[in-house]
């Protein structure tokens, strides 16, 4: 089967990967379009939610997919992609300390949430007054590893063009090859094969910092309140994200810098530098499921986006699933199958 697949963030890297290695004939286009998520995303995968501190849709099915298919997958490029990580929570006030006990004494939650004593190396770092909270089975994606290894990849094969395709080239394109498969983040939002879903696409922007600490301080977890934390290595860390729902442009902004600044003060006891600043937008769906399917209007055409904040969770369990529906010729699963929501 000849197959096209659209954007090579981490949903169409992975569905292009997969796909390759179930023997179709993939050939893949990016451009390298600005305002790319997967580019700026820490790549954290995380069970405990919200508020409420609860666990995250189908969080165990999709974590067992996501860690072989990862190791797997940096195997074959010879990186190392996978880094189990817990996070440490950090609980503003008596009632989410309350609130987080509950959960930890739950049994469907006992493998992924933990009391410390205290916040360990993390301690000296901190604000003085919070209670601490441990997420268990939390690991990082290196995103920025794997697409550049993926891209290597795909150029070394062959498989790979630099190019833009604009939706009036489709319909020429669809003469050419069995599927075309748009994978284009939150450009997604305009394709016309696919219209009336609904996105609510949010932009996020996360700084690179640097944190005042001695040399060789070992800061092994990941650190969480309204922002996260994610040791880079070398004093560097990774904070954010934010989210806006409305933007003039899809660049960094001085906002967004001082709101992540704000917070960060509001957790860190040490001072800290900015060493980078990026911006990028999530492919966001109002029920939070992926869109996979066909289009109405091409039948050669198909969707596989809709990640949203979770692209390092779910890109591995939906790309072969649905591997499986286009090569295999199985069913979408209903929660994710852009029917239930066509014309919403
Ligand atoms: C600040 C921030 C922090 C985040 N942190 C995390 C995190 O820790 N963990 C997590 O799981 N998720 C995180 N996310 C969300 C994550 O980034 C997304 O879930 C995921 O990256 C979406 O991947 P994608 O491949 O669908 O889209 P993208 O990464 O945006 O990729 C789309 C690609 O398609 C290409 N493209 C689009 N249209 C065309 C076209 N017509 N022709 C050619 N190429 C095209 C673009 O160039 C781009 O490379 C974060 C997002 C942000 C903004």
């Amino acid at each position: 089967m000849k197959i096209l697949v659209v954007g090579q963030g981490i949903a169409g890297g992975m569905l292009a990967w997969t796909l390759h290695h179930r023997g179709a004939q993939v050939h893949i286009a990016d451009a390298g379009l600005p305002g790319g998520s997967s580019a700026v995303a820490a790549g954290i995968l995380n069970p405990i939610t919200g508020k409420r501190f609860v666990k995250s849709w189908r969080y165990d099915e999709f974590y067992q997919t996501a860690e072989s298919t990862y190791r797997s997958v940096g195997t074959s490029l010879g990186i190392s992609i996978w880094t189990e990580q817990p996070m440490l929570r950090l609980l503003g006030s008596a009632e989410e300390a309350n609130n987080w006990s509950a959960r930890c004494a739950l049994a469907d939650y006992a493998d992924h949430m933990a009391e410390p004593q205290n916040a360990g190396s993390w301690a000296p770092y901190i604000r003085p007054g919070f209670h601490i909270g441990l997420i268990k089975k939390a690991a990082r994606v290196h995103f920025d590893l794997l697409l550049d290894a993926w891209r290597k990849w795909a150029q070394q094969e062959g498989l790979f063009s630099n190019k833009v395709i604009d939706y009036p080239e489709i319909e020429k394109l669809s003469a050419a090859y069995d599927a075309i498969v748009c994978c284009e983040g939150y450009r997604g939002g305009d394709n016309p094969y696919f219209p009336d879903l609904p996105w609510q696409i949010a932009k996020g922007e996360a700084l690179l910092i640097r944190l005042a600490s001695p040399p060789g301080a070992v800061l092994g977890e990941m650190l969480k309140k309204t922002m996260t934390l994610v040791p880079y290595g070398s004093n560097l860390f990774w904070a954010g994200g934010s989210y806006q729902w409305h933007y003039p442009d899809l660049k960094p902004s001085a906002g967004e810098r001082d709101y992540i600044v704000r917070h960060l003060n509001e957790m860190l006891a040490v001072p800290f530098e900015i060493a980078g600043h990026h911006a990028g937008v999530r492919p966001t769906v109002k029920d939070r499921r992926p869109l996979l399917g066909q289009s109405s209007l091409n039948d050669k055409v198909f969707l596989f986006n809709g990640m949203g904040t979770k692209g390092a969770l779910l890109a591995p369990y939906w790309a072969a699933h649905f591997s499986d529906y286009l090569i295999g010729g199985k069913a979408l699963d209903a929660e994710v199958d852009i029917r239930r929501v066509r014309g919403a």
